[in-house]
C-alpha cells in the first residue's frame, strides 16, 4: 500500500501518526504484559517503576494527540515533509535512515543536554516531570511536560525528517515513514522498559557476543535516569555521536572524573 491508496480524507501525516500510535501503544502494552506476568524476568534489570501504567497514560496521550499530531500535520501542510515521491529507492531509503539517526542524535542532544538539563530551566521547562520516573515502565518514554515533549520528541524527529525530505529521501513513501516511526517507538519504549536484552550476551566469553550485547543494551538511558548527568543521547538505536564527542557517555564519565581527581591530588 502506498500513500496514493490512502482515502482522500486521510493525509499521509495523520496515517503515519496512526501507525506510530499503534506501534507505541501496542509495544507499550506488550512490555506492560511482561511486567505483569513476569515473562522474560531474567532480562528485567531494574524493579518496575512505582508509577503505574494508568498514572502515566493520560499525559502521554495528551502529548501525542495535541503536540505530535498537529506538528506532523503542519509539516505536511507547509510542504516540508510527507510530500514528494510516492516511492523512494533503496539508496534514498538508507540515506534517510542514516540522516534521521544522526540528525535525531544532534537535535536531541542540544535540547536535552544543553537546554532541558540547564539548572535554571530544569523545572521551568518541566524536564523534572520525566525524571520523576525511573526508566522502568515502557510507556513512561513519553511521560513529560509539553515543552519537554516538543523539544525532546517532536523536534528530533521532524527537523531531520525535513532535512532528508529536502534532499529527496522520505518523500511520501508510506513504508519509509511507517518503518521509521515504528523503530523510533520501539527504541523509546525499550529504553524505558527496565529490560535489557543484552544482559546474557554480555556475560559471554565471545567478544562478538559482547559487542552485540553492548549494541542492544538499554543501560545508557537507565544510567541517565539514575545519575542525571550522563548519556543524554537516546542510547539504544542512537548513533550516540554527541555523547561520545562530548564525553558524556555513561561509561566515559567515571574514568574521566577519576582522572581529574587523580590529577588534583597530584597537583
Ligand atoms: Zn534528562
Ligand atoms: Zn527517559
Amino acid at each position: 500500500m502506498t500513500a496514493q491508496n490512502l482515502p482522500a480524507w486521510l493525509p499521509l501525516s495523520v496515517a503515519v501518526w496512526l501507525i506510530q500510535m499503534i506501534a507505541y501503544h501496542g509495544i507499550g502494552l506488550w512490555f506492560e504484559w511482561l511486567d505483569r506476568t513476569g515473562r522474560l524476568s531474567a532480562y528485567k534489570t531494574r524493579p518496575v517503576d512505582r508509577v503505574t501504567y494508568f498514572d502515566v497514560l493520560p499525559r502521554v496521550l495528551v502529548n501525542q494527540v495535541f503536540i505530535l499530531l498537529p506538528a506532523m500535520m503542519a509539516a505536511q501542510w507547509l510542504g516540508l515533509a510527507y510530500v514528494g515521491a510516492d516511492h523512494i529507492g533503496l539508496v534514498m531509503f538508507l540515506v534517510g535512515l542514516i540522516g534521521l539517526t544522526v540528525g535525531h542524535d544532534l537535535v536531541q542532544y542540544v535540547s536535552h543536554a544543553w537546554i532541558l538539563h540547564r539548572p535554571a530551566l530544569m523545572r521551568k521547562l518541566g524536564h523534572s516531570v520525566h525524571h520523576s520516573t525511573t526508566a522502568s515502565r515502557a510507556i513512561s518514554a513519553c511521560y513529560m511536560s509539553a515543552a519537554d515533549f516538543f523539544l525532546e520528541i517532536v523536534c528530533p524527529y521532524l527537523l531531520p525528517l525535513i532535512v532528508v525530505s529536502a534532499i529527496g529521501s522520505g518523500g511520501s513513501d508510506l513504508l519509509f515513514h511507517a518503518f521509521t516511526v515504528s523503530a523510533g517507538a520501539f527504541g523509546g519504549l525499550y529504553e524505558h522498559s527496565g529490560y535489557d536484552f543484552g544482559t546474557k550476551l554480555a556475560r559471554s566469553a565471545n567478544p562478538l557476543a559482547r559487542f552485540v550485547a553492548a549494541r542492544i543494551s538499554s543501560r545508557a538511558h537507565a544510567e541517565h535516569h539514575s545519575r542525571g548527568n550522563v548519556s543524554y543521547s537516546d542510547g539504544f538505536g542512537s548513533s550516540n555521536i554527541c555523547d561520545t564527542v562530548f564525553k558524556t557517555r555513561w561509561d566515559l564519565v567515571a574514568p574521566r572524573e577519576r582522572r581529574r581527581r587523580s590529577q588534583e591530588t597530584q597537583a
